[in-house]
């Protein structure tokens, strides 16, 4: 096998208190992720969140903010804005609409409660749609892009 070991965790320090926080699993994820516009995370001594600016990476000291700017110095402003949250929550409430819309459509000459239902029930599919198309099509292959990396939690 000589694929890359993905990290599962990864230790940030406060630079207030110098404590050293882990962080896993999904957060790491999105925190790792140069493009992700995550900002504030926990610390277990201050037992709060802070902005971003107040942490560094334990491993290599080098401030949090910096290896985002590093890492997403060639992203373009249209590249962090499709994968902003406020992308991704414009696409699912745009998911959400065409998808009751389209319920509407399906089961307008259905009784009131289908009528007033199935809109919704397609919705949320709708909005899952949206989703699945900002984590697939956009998220995903644009940070690969930019960050040249399969998994932005190999980054160091
Ligand atoms: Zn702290």
């Amino acid at each position: 096998m000589s694929e890359t070991v993905i990290p599962e965790s990864r230790t940030y320090r406060h630079l207030k208190c110098k404590t050293e926080t882990t962080i896993s699993g999904q957060p790491f994820e999105v925190m790792s992720n140069p493009l992700s516009d995550m900002a504030s995370t926990w610390c277990s001594q201050c037992e709060g969140q802070f902005p971003l600016s107040e942490y560094e990476w334990a491993d290599t000291n080098e401030k949090v903010l910096d290896y985002y700017a590093r890492y997403s110095a060639n992203a373009s402003e249209l590249q962090r804005f499709l994968c902003s949250r406020k992308c991704m929550l414009i696409l699912a409430a745009f998911g959400f609409v065409l998808g009751a819309i389209g319920g509407w459509f399906l089961f307008r000459g259905d009784a009131m409660w289908l009528k007033v239902g199935m809109p919704i029930v397609c919705g949320g599919f709708g909005a899952f749609g949206g989703l699945a198309i900002y984590i697939s099509a956009l998220c995903g292959p644009i940070t690969r892009k930019v960050c040249g990396v399969e998994d932005t939690r190999t980054l160091t």
